[in-house]
């Protein structure tokens, strides 16, 4: 175990073309102060969180004096936003200190959100909120704790800056952790600009820590593709099974490595409805939550178009082709699951697996006809398997429309302790509802932040009996929070 003090970090990042970074200070917030902090992603880093003092974090992040070993840069990258390209984004907000590589052998890159202009700060200010960085800062640990590949969040910071958005909010900082911060948009950016010698230098870089599995392939560049490919159909299907949807799915907000990332107007389904568009900005619904699975494979093809200077496009189109069943065959395989229903992956009982898919699809169309709420009806369902009885599922659906459904569904699953098991791990109790995340943020707004810390504690383990207060978290919204207006404002 270390301390903050302890800590050393590697800029391999900056190594990899000096086209892609640019050296930046952060600015230091007024009279920061520590609003949430994470034990979790701390020991990620080796750290141990007795050991940690807010005063300590507060030096470590957000003053001018840097951790050893840091030289912070923000990188550059461009990307296609609701469809359109354009040629220069970068870090506008962020900045990256450098690399940590903890006991495990594991490597966690520290950026920070909101601290100062950088060169790709456009007409921002560099400055975050904290209605938006206690929205990421949820988020990411809620993902984790869910086992969706995410970014994680190590603290976040209030302070008395002012920061202008529609009324002047205060200024808030979140240090951001992930194995890489590496986007789409990385390679869009080397690619329109036509320094296209950089694209082998950050492909290997990846391939070197990412997709190892590749290095020996005889076209390294269309594997690595295919594996970027596959890593990605794989999390949105992820989404699609806990109801996430992340409200930009530009391609500068795309993981290359398969991640959740940079998590702004998102929002997760209180009611079942495929349509749902958590983000007021996206006027058309280009990124609605059922039509998140295309839109990414959209984002993928934006890639494959930079691929072509690396590999063929026959390699590249037999790339694309394996994101359809990369997609299926893991949202088949969560979805089940979480029905407690029998998967097999069409290896040895493909009658079964499409049983097992006829039924979750009538499942969800029954959902959607009637509203149900979409964490609470595969909850109920759990308790339903386990009594053997209807009941627990009638507040979210007719027990009339739902009998000859639930007499298959219990036959289907014949009674099988294990599928009961893994399903009772696989529906969390709560989810982090909008209107939750908005009673932490005005709670934080006031200074207090008892709120986002008891809704972080329950979200840590949302498979777990909540306490007695921690019940009302598990609550389906209120009125005032069925549909809270969220834009990319932040
Ligand atoms: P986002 O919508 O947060 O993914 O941001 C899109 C782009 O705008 C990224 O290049 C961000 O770095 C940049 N950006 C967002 N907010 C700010 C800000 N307040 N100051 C500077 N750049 C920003
Ligand atoms: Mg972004």
């Amino acid at each position: 175990m270390k301390t903050l003090d302890q800590i050393r970090l590697d800029t391999p990042f900056s190594r990899i073309s000096p086209l892609l970074t640019r050296p930046v200070q952060p600015q230091p917030l007024v009279n920061p102060h520590v609003a949430a902090f994470s034990a979790s992603a701390a020991s990620l880093l080796d750290l141990d969180p007795c050991e940690i003092t807010a005063a300590g974090l507060v030096k470590a992040f957000a003053t001018d004096q840097l951790l050893v070993g840091s030289e912070p840069v923000a990188t550059v990258y461009s990307g296609h936003q609701f469809g359109g390209y354009t040629p220069q984004l970068g870090d506008g907000r962020a900045l990256l200190l450098g690399e940590y590589e903890n006991r495990l052998g594991e490597r966690w890159e520290i950026q920070l959100k909101g601290s100062g202009k950088t060169p790709y700060s456009r007409h921002g200010d560099g400055r975050a909120v904290m209605r938006s960085t206690i929205r990421e800062y949820l988020a990411s640990e809620a993902m984790a704790a869910l086992n969706v590949p995410t970014t994680r969040a190590l603290c976040l910071f209030g302070s008395e800056t002012p920061v202008a958005r529609e009324s002047i909010e205060m200024g808030a900082l979140l240090v951001r952790l992930s194995p890489s911060h590496i986007r789409f948009g990385h390679f869009e950016y080397l690619y329109y600009t036509r320094q296209h010698e950089a694209l082998p230098l950050l492909a290997d870089f990846l391939i070197r820590r990412f997709y190892p599995q590749v290095a020996g392939d005889a076209d390294p560049y269309g594997a690595l593709f295919e594996q970027m490919v596959e890593r990605t159909a794989r999390l949105v299907a992820h989404w699609q099974v806990v109801g996430f949807a992340h409200g930009v799915l530009n391609t500068d907000n795309m993981s290359a490595i398969g991640v959740t990332l940079d998590y702004g107007p998102y929002g997760f389904l209180d009611q079942y409805h495929p349509g749902f568009i958590p983000n007021t900005s996206d006027t058309t619904g280009r990124y609605a939550f059922a039509a998140q699975p295309n839109v990414v494979l959209w984002n993928c093809v934006a890639l494959a178009q930079v691929f072509t200077a690396l590999t063929s496009r026959e390699r590249l189109e037999q790339a694309l082709s394996r994101y359809e069943p990369a997609f299926q065959r893991t949202y088949a395989e969560l979805m089940a699951a979480r029905c407690g229903l029998p998967f097999s992956n069409g290896v040895t009982e493909r009658t079964r697996d499409e049983q097992t898919a006829t039924l979750i699809r009538e499942l969800l169309a029954l959902m959607e006809q009637h509203k149900a709420d979409y964490t609470l009806t595969f909850r109920a369902l759990v308790d339903a398997a386990e009594q053997d009885s209807l009941e627990p599922l009638q507040a979210q659906l007719p027990a009339a429309e739902l009998a000859d459904w639930f007499q298959r569904y219990r036959a289907h699953q014949g009674g099988d302790a294990q599928l009961r098991a893994l399903m009772a791990r696989s529906n969390p109790r709560l989810q982090l509802r909008n209107y939750l995340a908005q009673l932490a943020i005005e709670a934080a707004e006031q200074s207090d932040y008892s709120v986002l810390d008891g809704l972080m504690g329950a979200l840590r383990t949302p498979m777990a009996v909540l306490s007695d207060n921690q019940q009302h978290f598990a609550a389906p919204p209120p009125q005032w929070g069925c549909n809270l207006n969220l834009s990319c404002s932040s």
